[in-house]
């Protein structure tokens, strides 16, 4: 019998259905928030594996992080802090790195001329008392749980900072104490409008870390300090602050561990993991559909599939 013939009597074995045995991870930023702003965008790019063609937004962040990263083992292994020209090496260093690994800023000199000055203005600001206190950078958290539907998954996030009591030493108006431990965590931009979506975000992300940790350690940290690096661009603050961090209060957020606002993110994240998991399991082409939600006008228009996109073709 000719291959076509056994084809046509049925005589072919069919693929077994591929079993996704992993434990799957879960973090806060690159999956859950990701996700609530909009399924489609997620699926796109963290499920199907789109690979984003700007790596421009990416830029900043991550070279502010690296910088701050090298700073701290600078400072471990010299005892000393980098001066202005230091930190200028520093930059053009980290800025070398993520350009050979295919980040790319839109104005690079701009850039990093920009990064340079928000970073020496941290240095100057907080000074050895923020980096005697760091315990550890790049921080991992990660813990094994399961939603309410009995799916187990690894929740994992990395935190910038852990740290003693930085906020006691910096004299910033918190209710503070020498033994205190700290989670930090650098944001390259300003510090968003109180009551934006943002800002509960930041919050979200914070609440998950002290739950995390404390899952980890056995106790909650003291607080979760956000840090808003952009901010220190605006001169007439950075003049009016005179170098007291205490002065210049707008660049931190501090999320205090709550139990009932943990409780409420822990539930709403293992909610969302069961949300994923259901979309997951539907047929492809019924997968990662647009949001009935509102979706932020800025998330779509800087969105490389809008043309794709149920929403926006048929809006136009
Ligand atoms: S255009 Fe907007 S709604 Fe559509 S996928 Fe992109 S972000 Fe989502």
């Amino acid at each position: 019998m000719s291959f076509i013939e056994q084809l046509k009597n049925g005589g072919w074995t069919k693929p077994k259905l591929k079993q996704d045995n992993n434990i799957r991870k879960y973090s806060t930023t690159g999956d859950i928030l990701s996700y609530k702003r909009c399924k489609r965008q997620y699926g796109y790019f963290h499920e199907r594996g789109f690979k984003s063609s700007s790596t421009t937004q990416m830029y900043f962040g991550t070279l502010v992080h690296d910088v701050l990263d090298k700073i701290h083992r600078i400072y471990q292994s010299t005892g000393a802090l980098p001066d202005e020209q230091g930190v200028k090496d520093v930059v053009d260093e980290s800025h070398e790195v993520l350009v050979r690994a295919g980040i790319r800023p839109y104005d690079p000199i701009q850039q990093k001329k920009n990064a340079t000055k928000l970073l020496g203005r941290f240095l100057e600001l907080v000074n050895v008392k923020f980096f005697n206190h760091v315990q550890q950078t790049e921080y991992p958290l990660e813990r094994e749980l399961k939603t309410d539907n009995d799916t187990p998954y690894v929740l994992h996030g990395i935190v910038d900072v852990l740290s003693g009591a930085i906020c006691h030493d910096l004299d910033l108006p918190y209710s503070t104490d020498p033994g205190d431990i700290e989670i930090w965590d650098y944001k390259a931009s300003k510090r968003p409008e109180k009551g934006s979506q943002y800002i509960k975000d930041y919050q979200y992300q914070m609440r998950v870390y002290c739950e995390l940790y404390k899952q980890q350690t056995g106790k909650y940290p003291a607080r979760a300090v956000l840090v808003f690096l952009g901010d220190l661009n605006d001169d007439k603050f950075w003049e009016a602050a005179g170098g007291d961090p205490s002065n210049f209060a707008r660049i931190f957020y501090v999320v205090t561990p709550n139990l009932d606002h943990i409780e409420t993110a822990m539930t709403n994240f293992n909610g969302t993991v069961d949300l994923i998991e259901e979309e997951r399991g539907k047929l492809f082409e019924e997968q990662w559909q647009a949001p009935e939600h509102e979706v932020d006008s800025m998330t779509c228009q800087a969105c490389e599939i809008r043309f794709n996109c149920e929403r926006l073709t048929s809006s136009e």
